[in-house]
């Protein structure tokens, strides 16, 4: 592991250009970066290597809410918020577009999943038995009478792009990191060329036009932005009327019973079933069907409309918002954290069964 560590940071730093001759001439100086943000990433006790700036809720708008952690869970300092009128947790101060599409282009990857210049083989089975049994839900549900064009929004290395083409579908997906969209593209190419396409950047770059898609999937990809409204907007616009959206993020309410662990500053949202709902339907979609709490497949319909506001995921919360952080020592944070974080789960779900 040491080793592997080692030799990677090496490449990443520059050394082994000749490794990665492709990727370094993409990338230039952020690559060379990548390396020194990657060790800024790992080390406990210290900030992550970003300013950002405070903003309200993300989802709702709302101004009230506050700070419920002060670390996440490799102990690093990082400031999670919750929304006391949507129940949304965020990052705040929540990083910019361009330190996030900094950290998604070069550093994610490595640090979270530790694959440097390409996927790891044991990434690619698991993405590849995933795509087959999502591709095979997805095209039950859209069907295929005429040809249906597909996106993937934020595809990584491709997986999903490719079980869709290979279906006979027209399939697209686009992937901030550098790496992982060139192997998706690559691979793309050898397995399914044609109409198929994968582009590398940030979504905010995608400029596909207006009803391009018949079915779009964002697979937990949507707590990763900063503005999931504007995303929501775009991938309404992108599809066409009648078009399938279909969306999984992770459901808060289950990280919840896992203690601190749910955060960290890959995650700068943490939906749960209701205020995911509220985003959606404010954003002209209505629910279609419901896999799980977090995983949802949604016909786009008319017009972003005011949807109400019906749920007060944070009351229970704000309960015990108090205890959260009052005397929170290093030693007993996480136990502290991890004890109220699943009283306030219980009661939740307590109140959602009466
Ligand atoms: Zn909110």
């Amino acid at each position: 592991m040491l080793i592997q560590l080692a030799s990677a940071l090496i490449r990443e730093l520059g050394v082994g250009l000749a490794v990665s001759e492709k990727a370094f001439q993409k990338m230039g100086v952020f690559r060379r970066m990548a390396g020194l943000s990657l060790l800024q990433n790992l080390l406990p006790f210290t900030g992550y290597p970003y300013e950002g700036a405070i903003i309200d809720c993300p989802v709702c708008g709302a101004s009230n809410h506050k700070q419920i952690a002060r670390f996440d869970r490799r102990l690093k300092r990082l400031s999670t918020h919750m929304c006391f009128t949507c129940g949304l947790f965020f990052t705040n101060p929540m990083p910019s577009s361009a330190e996030l599409d900094r950290f998604y282009a070069a550093t994610y990857r490595a640090e979270y999943q530790f694959a440097f210049l390409r996927p790891r083989k044991t990434h690619q089975i698991r993405k590849q038995r995933e795509a087959d049994s999502r591709s095979s839900r997805i095209s039950e549900i859209i069907g295929f009478n005429e040809p249906v064009r597909f996106l993937d929004f934020g595809c990584g290395s491709g997986e999903l792009v490719r079980a869709m083409a290979v279906r006979g579908y027209e399939a697209h997906g686009f992937e901030p990191g550098v790496d992982y969209g060139s192997f998706g593209q690559d691979k793309l190419a050898e397995d399914a060329g044609g109409a198929n396409a994968i582009r590398v950047g940030s979504w905010r770059d995608m400029d596909y036009p207006a009803n391009s898609f018949d079915a779009i999937s964002c697979l937990h990809v949507l707590e990763h932005l900063n503005d999931p409204m504007a995303a929501l907007e775009k991938i309404h616009d992108w599809l066409a009327d009648g078009g399938v959206l279909y969306l999984e993020t992770p459901n808060m309410q289950n990280y919840v019973l896992k203690g601190f662990d749910c955060f960290h500053f890959a995650h700068v949202l943490g939906f749960s079933r209701d205020n995911l709902l509220f985003a959606l339907e404010k954003s002209g979609f209505q629910m279609l069907r419901e896999d799980r709490p977090t995983s949802f497949l949604l016909v786009k319909k008319g017009d972003p409309r005011g949807a109400a506001l019906v749920y007060d995921l944070a009351g229970a919360v704000k309960k015990n918002h108090s205890e959260f952080t009052a005397g929170i020592t290093l030693f007993s944070y996480l136990k502290r954290h991890s004890r109220r974080i699943k009283k306030v789960a219980k009661e939740e779900i307590r109140a959602s069964q009466s």
